[in-house]
């Protein structure tokens, strides 16, 4: 179908993931046959707010750093989205982050918009107190753009449950009242959720038992490699491994390791507790990070980094199913190939949105101030996500398109929709 208006500015690196994020909204978009206001309005950002915030560093100097929080939309709901402590921090990144956020929280029908923040800092050089003071005065300044009702922060690259810990006591001092609902991603004696750390992962798993059931594929019959073995991946690969699935693979940034018998993912867990990282794991042979991903394997999950799957690699890819537990796994040139390769892709999206959707389910405990066992955790979220599978299966049936695309589809329809219901302009 044709766009109803100019195309857009050519994108030019294929390789930046929010750009490649960008072009396959510009698709579904395409599809949808979406009016030209409301792809601008859905391409803008709500808010975008810059701070300075001036730190006493422990040497006694006075340091400003730069804090940045974009709402990209609130139309379904108060803005959810993490903040990130890194030196590569910048406005034009956290406005794309944001508007991710928007598409995750839509796409598993949880009523939050997207929003982002970030400071730009290294955390690593950074002392606790420095740390404790750049974060209070992140939400003395943020103040009244966060809020359990506005904006809801979380933790991202460079953040932890202490610093949620902060944002929430110094937002609780500043508002006069406990306000745990703030933020998600609290130590659970401040309100964190059971299930929470578990939950991306979680959600990663059903994601592809829905899909190995889509394919017809016996899970005792499958195999899997995951790439990466830190939170996601490793709960991914211990879950996945429960399904009956045999586990030949997994790596980190120490390298790759296979068994085309199996791997014992607890005892690869129980090994990485204690050594810190897979280095000097002898179960499986080694091998490269490139060779995992082209692996004759059934379920391929890239759960480490950006950019694994390229225009480059995308033809060797053997397994039948991806299931993107990270963020951008795959760039967006690589698409076409998997999809003429007949490899069915569970969008980053869709897969990894486990994580937000126990976060909202934090919130909601707050809010309530009562708190679930674990097992209502799970089992709410595992039918969050399975809901959400079956819908973007169906509208990728319906319109003969890829997963990707049609988790776009659904949730650009619904911020699109809920926006015109409630006026836009
Ligand atoms: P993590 O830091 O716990 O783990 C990252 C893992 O990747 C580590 O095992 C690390 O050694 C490995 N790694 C790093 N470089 C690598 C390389 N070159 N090759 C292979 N492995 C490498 O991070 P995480 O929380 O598991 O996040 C992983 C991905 O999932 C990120 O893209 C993140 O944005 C995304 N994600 C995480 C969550 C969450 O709840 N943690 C939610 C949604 C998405």
């Amino acid at each position: 179908m044709k766009l109803k208006f100019k195309e857009p500015a050519p994108i030019t690196d294929h390789s930046n993931p929010l750009e490649s994020m960008m072009e396959r909204f510009d698709e579904a978009a395409k599809i949808l046959g979406l009016d030209e206001s409301t792809y601008n309005a859905l391409k803008s950002p709500e808010k975008a707010v810059i701070v300075s915030l001036p730190v006493t560093m422990d040497n006694g100097k006075v340091q400003v750093f730069q804090g940045y929080r974009v709402i990209h939309s609130s139309k379904l709901g108060p803005s959810k989205g993490g903040v990130r402590y890194s030196m590569g921090v910048n406005l034009d990144e956290v406005k794309a982050l944001a508007a991710w956020m928007t598409w995750k929280c839509a796409v598993v029908g949880i009523p939050y918009g997207g929003g982002k923040g970030g400071i730009q800092c290294d955390p690593r050089e950074m002392s606790q107190g420095e740390l404790e003071r750049l974060t209070r005065a992140f939400v003395g300044a943020m103040r009244d753009v966060i809020g359990p009702e506005r904006d809801i922060p979380a933790p991202d690259m460079g953040t932890n449950p202490q610093t949620m810990a902060w944002m929430m006591d110094e937002y609780s001092k500043l508002s006069g009242q406990a306000s745990p609902a703030v933020v998600t991603g609290k130590p659970l004696v401040l309100g964190g959720s059971l299930g929470r750390v578990e939950a991306t992962g979680r959600g990663v798993m059903v994601s592809a038992r829905s899909a190995m059931a889509k394919l017809k594929m016996n899970p005792s019959e499958s195999t899997c490699a995951v790439q990466g073995f830190g939170n996601v991946g490793s709960i991914s690969a211990k879950l996945i491994e429960r399904q009956g699935v045999t586990i030949v693979a997994i790596s980190d940034i120490s390298g790759a390791y296979y068994n085309p018998d199996g791997l014992d993912i607890e005892e690869a867990i129980k090994y990485v507790t204690k050594h810190k990282s897979l280095e000097g794991y002898k179960a499986g042979k080694m091998i490269s990070n490139d060779e995992l991903l082209e692996l004759d394997v059934d379920i391929l999950v890239p759960a480490a980094l950006e950019n694994q799957i390229t225009e480059e690699n995308a033809s060797r890819i053997k397994a039948k199913l991806i299931v993107e537990g990270a963020n951008g796994p795959t760039a967006s040139t690589a698409d076409d190939i998997l999809e003429q390769n007949g490899i069915m892709v569970v969008p980053d999206i869709l897969a990894n949105a486990g994580g937000v959707s126990v976060s909202y389910f934090e919130w909601v405990q707050n809010r309530l101030g009562y708190f679930w066992t674990e097992e209502r955790v799970n089992r709410r979220a595992d039918r969050v996500m399975k809901q959400a599978f079956d819908n973007v299966y169906k509208v990728a049936r319906k319109h003969k398109c890829s997963m990707r695309t049609a988790a776009y589809i659904v949730s650009i329809k619904k911020v699109a929709d809920t926006s015109s219901l409630r006026g836009i302009f």
